[in-house]
């Protein structure tokens, strides 16, 4: 039996794990809810748990993981916006401790699905690749050279809070408009509710429901996510400028829209990038959907020593 990585995708809903060979295929998979407890020890148990069940007897070769943000890097301390109970939480300290002699490397999140579309998705063979992730929050990937940028606190790639409209909404971060409080699913929900959308009498208004609304040709829906495509667009028209990109991929849980947000993502998008650099960029959608952070995370101890530039282990 090969070693396979041992991948974890810590996110304020849900904690996934896998096993993934050295060429990115998912060999298992599994996820358990994110517990809303405010112990940290809790949703730590859970980590664990979602990993032993998929590790169960097969060898592994190290562990990857991707976990919201923010943190300290590469210590791997994290304080996901998104999982209260973590405030500086020694992540990559007790999965050593859980998995002892493996290499384990934690990456955010959004740097992780990036890392996978560009090993092994939309972004396979760029040179310069932004991956994007829209969910409870907007966050984003960065490679450069065909490396992660990761910046000096890892943080780099934060295209969420890219001012889209200077005098648009507040942002949780503090600041006004940026693509994140215009874009994130819970505000493109809440704009359509305050818009009239209104959710039928058996599900909620979330993201799955006004996605439902937006298919069956509801102009509020339709204009929710019109709304936020532009937004992206916007904000990916400045990121293609500032850092020469060949391609971007949009993933996360909004991504699942289709065309209903990638049609005014492209529409705006081209409306602002209009140096001939700039508009040659590709923009699709994340090939691997919802698994690029788990094979990216993979990647971070697979690839010997492409995607990882946090240093000695
Ligand atoms: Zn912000």
């Amino acid at each position: 039996m090969q070693p396979a990585a041992l991948a974890i995708d810590i996110g304020g809903t849900k904690v996934a794990a896998a096993l993934v060979d050295k060429d990115g295929r998912i060999i298992r998979r599994d996820e358990v809810a994110t517990p809303a407890s405010p112990d940290a020890d809790v949703v730590f148990a859970a980590v664990t748990t979602v990993a032993d069940r998929v590790r169960a007897d097969h060898p592994v070769c190290g562990v990857g993981v991707g976990c919201g943000g923010p943190m300290q890097w590469p210590e791997g301390n994290v304080s996901p916006l998104n999982i209260p109970a973590w405030r500086h939480f020694p992540l990559r300290d007790r999965l050593r401790r859980h998995v002892p002699d493996q290499i384990v490397r934690v990456t955010n999140d959004a740097v992780a699905m990036a890392i996978g579309e560009h090993a092994h998705g939309t972004g396979q063979g760029t040179e310069s690749f932004l991956g994007v992730v829209v969910s409870t929050g907007v966050g984003g990937g960065l490679i450069v050279g065909g490396r992660p940028v990761t910046g000096p606190t890892g943080n780099a790639g934060h295209v969420g809070h890219v001012v889209v409209d200077p005098i648009g909404p507040r942002c949780e971060c503090g600041a006004r408009g940026c693509l994140e409080a215009i874009a994130r699913g819970p505000a493109v929900v809440r704009w359509a509710v305050d818009a009239g959308w209104r959710a039928p009498a058996d599900s909620r208004p979330d993201g799955r429901s006004l996605l439902e609304a937006a298919r069956a040709g509801d102009p509020v829906a339709t204009a929710a996510f019109d709304r936020a495509g532009s937004a992206l667009g916007a904000a990916l028209g400045a990121a293609a400028h500032l850092l020469d990109l060949d391609a971007i991929a949009i993933g996360g849980g909004l991504a699942n829209a289709g065309d209903l947000l990638l049609g005014p993502v492209r529409h705006e998008f081209e409306r602002r990038a209009r140096l001939d650099f700039a508009a040659r960029c590709r923009i699709g959608a994340a090939v691997l959907g919802t698994d690029a952070g788990l094979v990216g995370a993979a990647a971070l101890v697979t690839d010997g020593g492409q995607y990882w530039t946090g240093g000695a282990d």
